[in-house]
């Protein structure tokens, strides 16, 4: 019996595109060298899993409004803080006088707010169904602490509507363990029933290889599948716990992506119970249309549609130290990876 790593090296099926949609699963697949085991008809493309790298620019310009305009704290994960926006980046804002602190999580936020009575807070909420229960439990906090002065800027998006977007982009999706975790996996047995196949990941070494096997087994059967390769972690039903909470205080709303443009149903938002902790709501926020910088190509990027080497400015103006677009600041993005590992 061959084993993955046999299955994939000698695999002479179809030419198969493998959209990694998780930023996490790009990186390890570089960092484990992986790739290089890969016969030529075996394309892996990125994906749109990196939470940091989808947000749209307009996300970031509203954080910057509200920290140039209205004087809030802004409470962020590291990443976002250097991502471009249409006119300066949230490192550029601190210059100009913006407070801008970076905290490990939405918990921490509200305990900054709680320290820090005198400040309005606000928390950047981004990220799938992994991080959205973090962001819904230090709202719940912040009520038990009866606090007036922390919101959160809520961007979280739920994958299954961009797995639909996306359907004609890949020929197997590598489904992020991690989110799998939270949301089972009923929703992409499903998508199967659409046409869309793929494979849940874990994201060792071992696991990837079989995930990745297992792919290339069931693509040349040659009918949409769905294959559960991370049992370890992820469920049929996932975590009920999460799912209550969040549907408790969120409801789905229209969403923007980076690249992919406005989804239906692809947001979350706090529920009208809940809206004295929604930034857009407390500081009734205009309408912000950012604009990409021309010559970034993260959307293409996110889609499939190229390689981040593809883009005229990867490496040369656009490096991790000065980035030009999402996908290189962010420590899951696609050509961060590249840049790092290619
Ligand atoms: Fe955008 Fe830089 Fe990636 Fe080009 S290399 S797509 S500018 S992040």
């Amino acid at each position: 019996m061959k084993t993955a790593r046999e299955i994939i090296e000698t695999y002479d099926g179809p030419k198969v595109r493998i959209m990694e949609v998780c930023g996490t699963h790009t990186h390890e697949i570089f960092r484990l060298g992986i790739r290089k085991l890969l016969p030529k008809q075996v394309e892996l493309i990125s994906g749109p899993g990196c939470p940091v790298c989808v947000t749209p620019v307009s996300f970031i310009d509203e954080a910057i409004y509200l920290a140039l305009e209205k004087d809030v704290t802004i409470c962020t994960f590291g990443d976002l803080v250097r991502v471009p926006g249409t006119k300066m980046s949230l490192a550029g804002a601190r210059e100009q006088g913006a407070k801008i602190h970076v905290v490990y999580s939405p918990a921490d936020a509200e305990k900054y707010a709680k320290e820090h009575s005198e400040e309005q807070v606000t928390f950047l909420s981004v990220g799938f169904e992994t991080t959205t229960p973090a962001g819904c439990l230090s709202v719940k906090a912040a009520r038990e602490d009866h606090l007036d002065n922390y919101s959160i800027l809520v961007a979280n998006k739920t994958m299954p509507q961009a797995y639909e977007k996306l359907k004609n982009s890949a020929d197997v999706f590598l489904y992020p363990g991690h989110v799998n975790a939270i949301t089972g996996t009923r929703l992409c047995e499903d998508l199967t029933k659409e046409g869309i196949s793929g494979v849940v990941a874990g994201f060792t070494a071992k696991e990837l290889l079989t995930a990745l096997a297992v792919s290339l087994v069931k693509f040349q059967e040659g009918k949409p599948f769905f294959v559960n390769c991370y049992p370890r972690v992820v469920t049929r039903d996932g975590s009920k716990e999460a799912q209550v909470l969040v549907d408790e205080m969120m409801e789905a709303c229209d969403c923007e992506w980076r690249g992919l443009g406005i989804i239906p149903k692809s947001g979350m938002k706090l529920r009208k119970e809940w809206q004295d902790f929604d930034a857009r709501i407390k500081y009734q926020m205009p309408k912000i249309e950012g604009k990409p910088n021309p010559a970034c190509r993260c959307g293409d990027v996110l889609q499939g549609k190229c390689k981040p080497s593809d883009c005229k400015v990867f490496g040369k103006g656009c490096t991790p130290q000065h980035p030009v677009g999402a996908c290189m600041v962010s420590g899951e993005g696609a050509c961060s990876a590249y840049y790092q590992y290619s």
